[in-house]
């Protein structure tokens, strides 16, 4: 069992909608999209968002010769735009050299949703005629994928989302986004799956003066988010998800003031690795 080889990489840390411009560039602005690769080369993707595009061309481009079509699991966490709007251009598809199994609660509602946005007149081809494309239902309990365990759990959004409590070679990674704190029964179900967990992701865009305009929009404060990785004794908090106009100058005051919390916290940005 290899316990240092477990890497996870960020390859789209915005929310809601993406943003390319001059100061935005360190952090990214690539839509949602997380990278799991286990110590033995075993790999599992977690969303959709605009991020999918490059981790689509790493994969063509990365001279690795294929001497049998490669499968990609991919758990979903709920089907908003910024969650799935890099299937369109996602190379693998495209080029059929990959088959790629779309995991989530309800099989036929990723399906549906996926066929309502990338059908014409909306996308010029229906990408779930694609033969290559694979639906699967979640159990509620464990669920092994490759070399994965996953269980999912619910959160707090609106039209409903789930988290995922992921290990892999000995190691626990949390993916809770997009999750808005302050239900009793589902945060208990965030603390549960968090704790002493090796890496916490969390969308939690907004400082306390913020989120009091935005209560109900399903995504939490950063005071939510760090009470809930103390408490559950994780050993790092990821925070992800950042508002399409946050900048580079508001994204590192943020981060300088994260050195004061009590546990490793961080900013995701696009194409950040972090060694597990
Ligand atoms: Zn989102
Ligand atoms: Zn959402």
């Amino acid at each position: 069992m290899d316990r240092a080889g477990v890497v996870f990489r960020v390859w789209g840390c915005r929310g809601s909608a993406s943003t390319s411009h001059a100061d935005t560039h360190r952090y990214g602005g690539e839509t949602t999209c997380f990278e799991i690769i286990s110590g033995q080369g075993e790999r599992l993707m977690v969303d959709c968002g605009s991020g999918l595009r490059q981790f689509g061309l790493s994969l063509e481009y990365s001279g690795t010769p294929q001497l049998k079509r490669p499968q990609i699991n991919v758990l979903l966490t709920h089907h908003h735009l910024d969650h799935i709007m890099g299937l369109g251009l996602f190379a693998p598809l495209l080029n059929e050299s990959a088959e790629v199994v779309f995991w989530s609660e309800d099989a036929e509602a990723s399906r549906a949703s996926i066929d309502r946005l990338f059908s014409p007149p909306i996308w010029p081809v229906k990408l779930t005629q694609n033969k290559l494309i694979a639906f699967r239902s979640l159990a509620a309990h464990d669920n092994a994928i490759s070399g994965f365990m996953v269980r999912p759990f619910q959160l707090r959004h609106p039209g409903g989302a789930v988290g995922y409590e992921i290990r892999i070679d000995n190691r626990k990674i949390v993916i809770a986004t997009d999750h808005e704190t302050g239900d009793a029964v589902l945060d208990a179900g965030v603390h549960a799956a968090s704790t002493e967990a090796d890496l916490l992701v969390f969308d939690a865009p907004y400082s306390e003066e913020e989120y009091a305009n935005r209560l109900g929009w399903g995504h939490s404060p950063r005071s939510a988010a760090l009470a809930i990785a103390t408490k559950a004794k994780a050993r790092r908090l990821l925070l992800t998800h950042h508002d399409p106009g946050a900048t580079d100058s508001a994204l590192d005051h943020i981060a300088s003031q994260l050195g004061a919390a009590p546990l490793e916290t961080m900013l995701a940005r696009d194409g950040l690795l972090i060694r597990l």
